[in-house]
């Protein structure tokens, strides 16, 4: 996961790229099949600082 966004209705998170080529054909979430837009999508930016902060755990690791 590089670009994380959340649904604001179900509360679902989704690679962003993966989620929008999904709509294009489909208007429902694939977790839980609640009704989704992607208006309904935003940016997930505590999980991309988790995912960012994660990477550079495992970097240093690899540093060592
Ligand atoms: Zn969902």
């Amino acid at each position: 996961m590089s670009e994380p966004v959340i649904s604001k209705k179900c509360g679902h998170s989704f690679e962003e790229s993966a989620i929008l080529s999904w709509l294009r054909s489909k208007n429902f979430c694939p977790k839980c099949h609640e009704n989704l837009q992607r208006s309904d999508l935003v940016k997930n930016y505590s999980l991309k600082n988790a995912i960012e902060y994660m990477r550079k755990q495992e970097k240093q690791k690899g540093n060592e």
